[in-house]
């Protein structure tokens, strides 16, 4: 008999509930089966599983759709289970990444019966480990359709402020060639090493731009992240690679970073290593200035690559918005304000009931 999950609980209590059935990444099982226990409970949500994946959704033929998700593991636990609740601080693992989330996502699936948007929540797994295992892209890839919507929130600690969009990023190689000779005899050959001095001079003098996307403003970088070249000591090295990242505001495509970057360096050969898209924050769409409006503060630009991406490349524009503060998660001491737990709750009802 697993554990029952009360949804009438108070979204703290919940939190606990939920953390104290750990559930680091791969081994979401139980805490997987509990959930869709919970929602297949409630009348008035339509129920979906894939693998360890949740998704209920509510179908009242309204106008618009919008997502509520948040994933079910944790980082590994670090002796800081059972959870402690102390002066209005709940201790462990997950309390701030991301089971106060999820509780809230449960709370108002439970709850809200007659939102004045349909809501499809998902509540997925494996997000703390690598991409190609994540329970939100497999569903993108599988079930596309699971996830239409006109609008997104992910409910990731964000201190309860709302943070759109995110960077894209990008790796290059830049091949630098000479010619190798002895070094006693150095001016038989060519050195590609001292080639990309050049290279360095332009990453070194570039102006990174701060670009405004919907409103919020993204602050770009192109870093040089790693050198190589020389094969021994008495050597002239015929090849050198500088490796260069360049994280871009998500009003450009993968494609038009590219070209930036083949830009920067016309006149040497570029070679693309890896790339990931950035996320628009979409608050210029209506549903997300009622987002916007509705859970109050200032919107700020999400500076690390999140699963957003995931929702932007589906078509649909997504937030980050959760209790807890960011730079705690996957802390040993992973502590949350309950307070904030219930003012996340308060506000996205107030939300879905506009
Ligand atoms: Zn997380």
């Amino acid at each position: 008999m697993g554990t029952v999950l009360d949804l009438d609980l108070p979204a703290p209590a919940l939190t606990a509930q939920l953390c104290d059935l750990a559930s680091p990444s791969g081994e979401e099982g139980p805490l997987a089966d509990a959930v869709e226990a919970a929602l297949r409970a409630v009348g008035h949500l339509t129920v979906d599983r894939d693998g360890d994946t949740v998704v209920a959704r509510t179908a009242l033929g309204r106008p618009s759709r919008v997502v509520l998700a948040g994933h079910l593991d944790t980082v590994p636990v670090a002796g800081n289970l059972p959870t402690r609740l102390v002066d209005g601080v709940l201790w462990g693992r997950g309390t701030v990444d991301m089971k106060g989330g999820v509780a809230v996502g449960l709370r108002l699936a439970a709850h809200v019966p007659a939102p004045t948007s349909d809501v499809t929540f998902v509540f997925y797994d494996n997000e703390e480990v690598e991409a190609d295992r994540n329970g939100l892209g497999r569903v993108a890839r599988q079930q596309p359709g699971w996830l239409a919507a006109d609008f997104a929130v992910l409910m990731e600690p964000s201190s309860a402020a709302v943070e759109g969009g995110c960077n894209g990023t990008l790796r290059v190689a830049v091949d630098l060639t000479g010619t190798a000779a002895h070094s006693a005899r150095w001016w038989m050959g060519r050195n590609a090493i001292h080639a990309a001095g050049p290279v360095l001079q332009r990453l070194a003098e570039y102006q990174p731009a701060t670009l405004t996307v919907d409103g919020l403003d993204y602050r770009e970088g192109l870093n040089a992240v790693g050198i190589s070249g020389g094969i021994a000591g008495n050597v002239i090295p015929d090849r050198c690679e500088v490796t260069v990242n360049y994280r871009f505001a998500p009003d450009k495509s993968e494609a038009q970073a590219l070209d930036h970057v083949r830009q920067v360096f016309d006149g040497y050969d570029v070679r693309l290593l890896d790339t990931a898209p950035g996320a628009r924050p979409g608050l210029d769409r209506p549903v997300a200035a009622a987002f916007v409006a509705a859970v109050g503060g200032q919107p700020r630009a999400k500076v690390g690559w999140t699963d957003v991406a995931r929702f932007d490349a589906l078509g649909v524009p997504a937030v980050n918005y959760g209790p807890g503060d960011p730079q705690l998660a996957h802390a040993d001491d992973e502590r949350v304000d309950v307070a904030e737990i219930e003012t996340c709750e308060t506000r996205l009802r107030a939300w879905l009931a506009t």
